[in-house]
């Protein structure tokens, strides 16, 4: 059954994201969410066989052919998961505040081209690219656009899970060379900033220190969190010497 490693990671009880349900109804989209935990990536969904495909893209998608973007291929994610944005709490997979940086349409593009141009091509022939690792696709979204192409990288590196792909930029006219998804930082579906989504989390955790604060705490796994953070700042002496940042850090 699709979506069953999404759900033996999560306690749903404890994190804000959406339960696993395998959608019967098809659709196209795609989302790409800015994603800061242990380490800062994108993580780009394609709505697909009723569940989002996602790959971990940590540098980010990009509109230059010239980047290779390593994609590392995660579990399949709901499709409910395509707005989610937010702030998953510390202690659970993937803790760490989630930004909706793109929203969009997808299409297939057929795998042979016509007069050297790519077409658009079948549901079929999508699942057969996956399978196959070598999904070429065209994305109509607000920030990303154009044809694209990811390439499942053969040959197992040391260490390696065998879930790496290459997400790469095809030429068109949505060229953009030197692209940098990491210049936007902001939400295209509330238009804040990585700061302001993490504000709430990160406020809760650092104003901790007033008494009234901790009884409005409804959540275990929060007033943990504060716990541990307080005894740290109590075990690192005086306040604010240490930097907001570098403590935001999540364990995934
Ligand atoms: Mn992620």
């Amino acid at each position: 059954m699709a979506l069953e490693e999404y759900k033996r990671k999560r306690r749903f009880e404890e994190t804000p994201e959406p339960p696993p349900k395998v959608e019967k109804k098809k659709g196209n989209r795609f989302v790409v969410q800015k994603h800061e935990a242990t380490r800062l990536h994108y993580d780009f969904r394609l709505e697909m066989e009723g569940v989002l495909k996602s790959w971990a893209v940590p540098k980010g998608p990009s509109l230059d052919p010239a980047d290779k973007r390593l994609a590392m291929q995660v579990e399949d994610h709901p499709v409910s998961y395509f707005d989610f944005e937010g702030n998953i709490p510390e202690g659970n997979y993937g803790a760490g505040s989630v930004m909706v940086w793109d929203v969009g349409t997808w299409q297939p593009l057929s795998p042979v081209p016509v007069d050297g141009k790519y077409v658009p091509g079948t549901e079929a022939e999508a699942a057969s690219m996956l399978a196959k690792g070598d999904l070429k696709f065209r994305l109509n979204g607000k920030r990303l656009k154009g044809d694209f192409a990811l390439i499942k990288m053969k040959g197992r590196r040391p260490g390696s899970k065998g879930n790496e792909w290459l997400m790469i930029k095809k030429h068109d006219d949505h060229v953009v060379e030197g692209y940098d998804a990491g210049d936007i930082d902001e939400s295209v579906l509330s238009k804040r900033s990585m700061d302001d989504i993490a504000g709430d989390a990160r406020s809760r955790e650092w104003k901790s220190d007033r008494p009234a604060a901790r009884g409005k705490l409804k959540a275990a796994w929060l007033a943990d969190a504060i716990a541990r953070v307080e005894k740290k700042k109590a075990a690192q002496g005086p306040r604010g010497t240490q930097k907001k940042k570098a403590s935001s850090k999540k364990k995934a």
